[in-house]
């Protein structure tokens, strides 16, 4: 049994490492280089450039390094009856949830604007604003989804959430289809996108739905950038229809130096940091699919490739 590690450094090392502790009988390389070809049978990946699949004979696998997996369905020769797995985490998705609080609450709480303050020297007190007067609507209620609505729930914020199927979770009003859409989005406070990006999904944060949104509504974006039409964001912004975004994700990542989320004074961009899974993890679900599909077993965490996610 061979698996080809194909990740950039900062991943790959600490995956291979996992990979041999948790499998010693397994060949792990880490890089098409060191890779004798016509053995490997699995490989984790991000992101497959055109040419690297056909180049692996005995390939049964490919196996995502994280829970999303646009990248590597985007790939123009993934052969039609390869499984595709992902990484399903539940440290991850806590890890996630955290971010998206953190930045609610900076928002609900007017932080930014005493941060401002601060450095102008300035002592001044505003009304406060309470959590239970906020309403936040989580579009994708998956894995992720759910228990970003979970924790946003469980401290006092009115949540929704839509996905394509109603999830009924306690304390969390469902919205699906395109009514469904439409409806949460006017009560959304705060919107927070969680979704994985399918050709549905992608740009469905434009000028149009984005408008849908409350004045003074404030988006948190953890899912993929191309899930915002950026300079329409931007422009609800400057319009003061938006109060403003924290972004996590970027249709390009860096996103390029005159790209205005640098220095928008109403956006707050971290570098797609909201929480990696544990590399242990991701060998742990690597090393039991590949011994699952020697032995037609069923996967796990295998993604719907005609849905896309
Ligand atoms: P899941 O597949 O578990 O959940 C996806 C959710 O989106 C489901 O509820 C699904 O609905 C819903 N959905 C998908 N398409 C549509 C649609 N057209 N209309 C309405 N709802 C839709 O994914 P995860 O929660 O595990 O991950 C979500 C995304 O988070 C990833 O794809 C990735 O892009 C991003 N991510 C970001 C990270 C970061 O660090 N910023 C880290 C990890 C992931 P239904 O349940 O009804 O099918």
């Amino acid at each position: 049994m061979a698996i080809l590690v194909h990740l950039p450094s900062f991943m790959a090392v600490p995956i291979t490492a996992a990979l041999r502790e948790a499998a010693p009988d397994i060949t792990v390389w880490n890089g098409r280089e060191a890779a004798v070809a016509e053995q490997v049978e699995a490989i984790i990946a991000w992101g497959l450039k055109p040419g690297v699949l056909p180049a692996y004979p005995k390939l049964r696998l490919v196996c995502a390094a994280t829970a999303g997996v646009d990248k590597l369905l985007a790939a123009p020769d993934l052969p039609p009856g390869m499984p595709v797995t992902r990484i399903v985490d539940p440290g991850q998705q806590a890890g996630i949830a955290h971010y998206v609080l953190a930045m609610a609450l900076r928002h609900t709480r007017a932080l930014g604007r005493y941060a401002e303050q601060q450095r102008r020297g300035e002592w001044k007190r505003h009304p406060g604003r309470d959590v239970s007067r906020c309403r936040v609507g989580v579009l994708g209620l998956g894995e992720i989804g759910s228990e970003v609505a979970r924790m946003f729930a469980a401290i006092g914020y009115p949540v929704s959430g839509w996905s394509r199927s109603a999830k009924h979770l306690p304390g969390v009003t469902d919205f699906t289809g395109d009514d469904g859409l439409d409806a949460m989005l006017a009560h959304s406070d705060i919107l927070v996108c969680t979704l994985p990006l399918t050709p549905r999904t992608e740009g469905m944060l434009n000028r149009q739905t984005l408008s849908r949104l409350p004045k003074g509504a404030f988006l948190i974006n953890v899912g993929r950038g191309e899930h915002v039409v950026e300079p329409d964001l931007v422009a609800l912004i400057d319009e003061g229809h938006l109060a403003g975004a924290a972004l996590d994700v970027f249709a390009k990542e860096p996103p390029s130096a005159d790209d205005p989320v640098w220095n928008h004074p109403r956006i707050e961009a971290t570098p797609h940091i909201a929480a990696d899974p544990s590399y242990e993890l991701v060998a742990r679900q690597c090393i039991e699919n590949l011994r699952r599909a020697r032995d037609g077993r069923e996967l796990l965490n295998q993604v719907d490739r005609q849905a896309g996610y």
